[in-house]
């Protein structure tokens, strides 16, 4: 199998500093709202920051990848003396839950780095508090890697709108092209 270049972006969480003002949801929301800016809504954001206002804990998490299945092995975390749910700082879009799905739609959402803005994601532009660190590295990689990430979000719009209307979709599309 070939080996390619990847950029990787990460996006470091300094936990201890966040102070839940949840203005990356905000931003997030705005972002990628259809046509840009034009609506807010944290239940669309591919951010989340998870909460526990009594103990001052605040933890973002960020949207990962779509999965068709529930997992068999689960985490339990007891972080000062909280215990949360198995789920809580799981990044899937998965059937279990509604955390990292589109309200409106049932679609997956999922973090895409704020792709197209310049300076990079608006959440680390926007959180005052220096939370969130943005790096960016190149990796090599097998080809097989990037085609499972493709095959993943084709997963998920055939399990939304089945094959044949993602095959009309396709059609148009190479019309167009
Ligand atoms: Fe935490 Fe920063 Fe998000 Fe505010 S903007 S909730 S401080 S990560």
């Amino acid at each position: 199998m070939a080996k390619i270049k990847k950029t990787v972006k990460t996006i470091k969480i300094d936990a201890d500093k966040c102070n839940g003002c949840r203005t990356c949801e905000v931003v997030c929301s705005a972002f990628h709202s259809e046509p840009k800016y034009s609506s807010v809504n944290p239940a669309t954001s591919r951010i989340r920051v998870i909460t526990h206002r009594l103990k001052d804990i605040w933890l973002p998490v960020f949207a990962g990848e779509y999965t068709p299945a529930e997992c068999m092995g689960r985490d339990k975390y007891i972080i000062d003396g909280k215990e949360y749910d198995e789920c809580t700082f799981c990044r899937a879009t998965c059937p279990s839950r509604d955390m990292f799905k589109d309200p409106d739609s049932g679609l997956p959402l999922k973090c895409d780095m704020c792709e197209g803005n310049e300076s990079g994601p608006l959440c680390v532009e926007w959180c005052l508090n220096d939370v969130l660190i943005f790096e960016e590295r190149e990796e090599e990689v097998e080809e097989e890697v990037v085609i499972d990430e493709m095959e993943a979000g084709l997963e998920a719009l055939i399990d939304k709108y089945g094959y044949d209307k993602l095959g009309t979709a396709f059609a148009r599309l190479t019309q167009k092209a």
